[in-house]
């Protein structure tokens, strides 16, 4: 179509039709158009960090009922994944007391946002899943978490067995700090979690993918719980977003080194 309507505005110019000067402008504004539009997407298919709403095909509608803190998640450019595709899960763990402190530690949030450039590659593993497994769907189990939950957090586990699964804020934010990391696992049609040979933030070998074969043969996690984990992993990694070692459920857009250049902390 596009290669059409230029070789008609092309034939209408060379032939000096009586509209030749308004088709010679035309032409040479389409064809701007047509370049800025491109560079457009390129844009979007990048790292992506300077994506804003607006990017989007279709763009986000925001709830009515937002919290104070979403509406700040908000105005901060970060989007709430639900807005973008419905059928994404979410359940944020740390907006419940189930979690390994036993406290709720979001008490104004439980809405998943994210930077939209991880937003966008979340909805298209989503996409992905849907297309080979229309059965399963993403589970987000953890979003954007502002740093001054990431001092509590921290707070909250010092002197217990746990001190040493917290990272340190005064070492530097974290990925989720920024709003460019993701915890996800795969739920079922009943909105079941499959069995991933261990729980979200279970800070055990079991929970670890660098040496899976070896936790198969020993029996720590089942043949059918690692096929599990291979599918989260390769839905996310096709999207380009960066697995972790240590954790099954947790995905990166980019390095820290990366995030400390290029964006802004959510305190
Ligand atoms: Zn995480």
């Amino acid at each position: 179509m596009v290669y059409s309507l230029i070789t008609f505005l092309r034939y209408n110019i060379s032939t000096g039709s009586p509209f030749r000067y308004c088709m010679k402008r035309l032409f040479w504004l389409f064809l701007i158009a047509f370049v800025l539009g491109c560079g457009h997407h390129r844009g979007q298919l990048g790292a992506g960090s300077t994506l804003n709403n607006s990017d989007f095909d279709s763009p986000p509608r925001p709830r009515p009922n937002y919290t104070a803190t979403e509406r700040r998640f908000l105005a901060l450019g970060l989007v709430d994944i639900q807005t973008l595709d419905p059928s994404i899960q979410v359940h944020l763990v740390y907006a419940t007391p189930d979690n390994y402190i036993g406290e709720v530690l979001y008490s104004d949030f439980h809405h998943a946002f994210f930077l939209p450039a991880l937003a966008q590659k979340i909805v298209a593993a989503q996409q992905a899943l849907r297309s080979e497994r229309p059965d399963l769907s993403l589970l987000i189990l953890d979003a954007v978490r502002p740093l001054s939950v990431q001092y509590r957090m921290f707070h909250l586990v010092q002197g217990t067995p746990n001190n040493i699964y917290v990272a340190n804020p005064l070492h530097g934010p974290g990925l989720h700090n920024y709003g460019a990391a993701v915890d996800v696992t795969l739920v079922d049609s009943s909105g079941n979690p499959l069995p991933m040979g261990s729980g979200f933030d279970h800070f055990g070998p079991e929970s670890h993918t660098t040496a899976e074969s070896r936790l198969l043969s020993s029996g720590a996690i089942t043949r059918q719980e690692l096929d599990n984990r291979k599918l989260l992993r390769r839905i996310m990694k096709q999207q380009g977003l960066q697995p972790l070692n240590s954790e099954w459920w947790h995905f990166n857009l980019m390095s820290r080194a990366q995030a400390r250049q290029r964006l802004r902390v959510v305190e």
